[in-house]
Formats: structure tokens, sequence, C-alpha cells
């Protein structure tokens, strides 16, 4: 039984907390609502009292378990090692088992599930993205020109003109190899930011590294389960571990802490208990390294590559990726390492953005509220750009920044790393 399966199984954490507070120190939505129910003390609460019976599954509840942004910080901070993301995520799946899952979630994930179906939905969109979106004048995003579920204040990143797995061959080939890994692109560096996924894939070449795209990945599952669909997920898990369970590499590189997340923690936890997958499952966790936890541990910083960035930046760590994975040190190190560039560390640089994936669709202005310390922070270093190492995270970072009038272009790590290897070049 996994805890997706039944409430039961987040029982043991439940019993671990020793209702301290502690967490209420660093929930990000406990620190705007001020509402115990929003912290993670009072979630747990909730769950139990759900679990003994006094409480229904109903529509409060459901509102309640929805504010969290599933980002770890009081996990981190908790004495007793509550692991509060799993009780998040185990009746976020129970409220779904009781009360169904709402028309318009089921039918955007029954497309999400469909790789084919997505991808035709995204190309379509992006031929069609100026009929829907006005561009933004100062920043290179738009806003929705109608209200049909996207707030109309939001800046939104173009969609590529192409995915950034039509661009690629599925086996890009490099000159002298002497490594091979497999690249999970994830749907914002496939459909949102080809640009950071290209110059990640011109990294690893230089570095004679051939790399793997399997055309048959997908989403990885994260926002559906999330949501609390967790028989979508899984079907996502399985023909995710299908497809990198056969590749021969040591290592499949992620560009975003939230897939990889997904694959070390939730794909393990979701299938623990299936005999064909267990293994394979965790088999593939341990393959999964962020980028660049690759290009410092694995490959190393070759300083005779770098030329010189003259930038004065400072970097975002986004929860998932930092809580998540582990990753916090080696972004920094290759941010470090690039000469001409100023690093400046932000105030708080691994407190969430508020975006949380969908979060910030369902709960938009909480979501900001969420960010305005954020920008705040980073308006402090006076950094001319930001870093960071999650697409999500810098479609929030943008939308956010210039919503309180901050117009600092955003990149993913590699794109820095890549910027110092053509500097050189030149
Ligand atoms: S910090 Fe941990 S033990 Fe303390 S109230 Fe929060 S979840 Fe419970
Ligand atoms: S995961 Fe983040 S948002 Fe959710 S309860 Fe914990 S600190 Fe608050």
């Amino acid at each position: 039984m996994t805890m997706f399966d039944s409430l039961n199984e987040v029982k043991e954490e439940l019993l671990k907390c020793m209702k301290c507070g502690n967490c209420q120190e660093v929930c990000p939505i406990y620190l705007e609502e001020r509402k115990e129910g929003a912290v993670a003390r009072g979630k747990i609460r909730l769950v139990d009292a759900l679990l003994n019976g006094n409480l229904d599954y109903t529509d409060g509840l459901a509102e309640k378990l929805s504010l969290c942004l599933t980002c770890m910080a009081c996990v981190a901070k908790c004495p007793c090692g509550v692991k509060v993301d799993k009780i998040i995520f185990g009746t976020r799946a129970a409220i779904v088992r009781n009360r169904g899952l709402h028309p318009v979630k089921r039918a955007i994930f029954s497309v999400l599930k469909r790789p084919r179906l997505f991808n035709l939905g995204m190309k379509t969109g992006s031929m069609f993205q100026g009929l829907v979106f006005k561009k933004h004048a100062s920043l290179t995003g738009s806003h929705p020109r109608f209200p049909f579920g996207l707030d109309r204040r939001r800046i939104i990143p173009p969609l590529a003109d192409k995915p950034l797995r039509s661009q690629l061959p599925e086996v890009v080939k490099s000159e002298n190899p002497v490594r091979t890994a497999a690249f999970f692109t994830g749907c914002s560096m496939n459909f949102l930011y080809d640009k950071a996924g290209l110059d990640l894939v011109s990294v690893l070449k230089n570095n004679n590294v051939e790399v793997i795209i399997p055309k048959d990945q997908h989403c990885c599952g994260m926002p559906i389960l999330a949501h609390g669909d967790a028989e979508t997920a899984l079907e996502m898990a399985r023909s995710h571990i299908d497809i990198f369970s056969k590749l021969d590499v040591e290592h499949i590189i992620t560009s975003c802490g939230s897939c990889g997340t997904t694959f070390t923690h939730h794909y393990v936890d979701l299938l623990k208990d299936d005999p064909k997958y267990a293994e394979s499952a965790k088999a593939v966790a341990a393959k999964i390294i962020d980028i660049s936890d690759y290009m410092v541990k694995i490959i190393g910083i070759d300083e005779s590559k770098l030329g010189a960035v003259n930038m004065k930046v400072t970097y975002h760590d986004p929860c998932h990726l930092n809580r998540g994975m582990g990753v916090k040190d080696s972004p920094r190190e290759i941010l470090k390492k690039i000469p001409g560039l100023e690093f400046v560390e932000m105030k708080n640089a691994d407190r969430c953005c508020g975006s949380a994936g969908s979060f910030s669709l369902t709960h938009y202005d909480l979501s900001m509220d969420i960010h305005r310390h954020k920008s705040d922070a980073i308006r402090d270093t006076g950094a001319d750009s930001v870093v960071t190492g999650c697409g999500a995270c810098i479609m929030q970072l943008a939308d956010g920044m210039n919503r309180f009038n901050m117009n600092v272009p955003m990149y993913h790590t590699i794109q820095i790393l890549a910027k110092s290897y053509e500097a050189k070049a030149k």
C-alpha cells in the first residue's frame, strides 16, 4: 500500500509532529495569511481529524489542502523530520479518490498523459499564439488578450516555434565521445525555453558527452500528482521507467528540480509496491542528476574553456532543486568560476518564488504576494540579471518582476556557462 492509495500510510508522519510550530517561521503561505490552517502544523491537525473521522472531505478541506506550495521549507526546518510534502501529496490523492477530479483538470491531465496529443496542441498553440496573446512592450513575454483561465495581468513566455526535441536528433553525437548521458528535457525546456535546452546540449557536446534525448519522453507528471490524480501520474511514471530503463547510460540529466524530484522521489513512492517496476524505478532514480551537479561533480569545470561574461548576477534556489534534489552549491560554483562575472547572493535565496507550478494559476494574487519578497531581495542586490535552475521559476520571476516594475532578464545556470564557452571561442 502506498500513501497514494491509502491515507493511513501518512499516519507515521502525522505522529512525528510535536506541534512545536517551528514551521510557521518559514512557511511562505503562513507568512502571508497568518492563519494556522495555512501552516504545516495546521494541515497536520486537519489530516489527523480526517483520519479519525472527525472531519469530512468538504470543499473547505480541499481548499485548505490546496494552499501549499510543496516548497519543503517546513520539512527542512522541522526538528522531528516530518515529511510534510508526503502528507500533502497523500491527502490530495485521498481527496481526489473521495470527491473525484474536477472535469477541467480531468480534461487537461488526459491531454498531458498523451504525448502526441500534447505535442500537437503545443505546436498548434505556437502557430496561433499571436491571436490569443498580446506582446508585452518591455519583456519577451505576452499578456492574454481574453480571460480564458489565465489572469490577464500575467506575462507568459512565448511558445517555442519548434519544440526542443523536434530541433535535435534522438542521439546528439560528439566528435570524441568520452561519456554518454540521457537528457530528460521537461516541458519548460521543450516548449518554452528551447534556447536554454540547446545551450545545455552544446555545453555537453563541448565536453565530449554524447546525449540521448528519447523522443517518446513526456511530461513528468508532477502537476498531475500535485493535484492528487495519482492514477494518471502512475501511468506516466511507468511509461518513463520503461523509456529510461532500456538506455545504457550512467546518468540521466534533468534541468528542472521538479522533474528531478519526481523521478527521484515520487516515482519511487508511486511504484514501491509494483513487482514489475519497483526496482527499476529505484535504478532510474539513482541515475538522475541535475545539469549543474553533472557539470561540477561528473565533468568538472575546466577553467581553460571559460571566457569573460561581464554581468552582475544573483541566484534564486528553486525549492525542488535545493530541498528536493539537494542541489545548492553547484550552480554557485559554476557562476563564481566564470571570469568577469560578479556574483551577489540575495537575501533568502532559497525562499519560494510563489510559483509551485500550477499554484500560481489557481492562486495568482497569493502567489504574487509571496513573490514580492523575492523581487525586493533581487532589487537589493543591484544585479543586472537573475539566474536559476528551473523553468517554472523563470516564468514566475519574470512575471512577478514585471508586476513590481523591474525589468531584469532571467537565465538558466547552463545558459551562463554556455555564454562563457562562447566568449572563449570568440
Ligand atoms: S516544525 Fe515539524 S514538529 Fe513542529 S509543528 Fe511543524 S511539522 Fe510539527
Ligand atoms: S511545503 Fe511550503 S507552503 Fe507547504 S506547508 Fe510547508 S512551508 Fe508551507
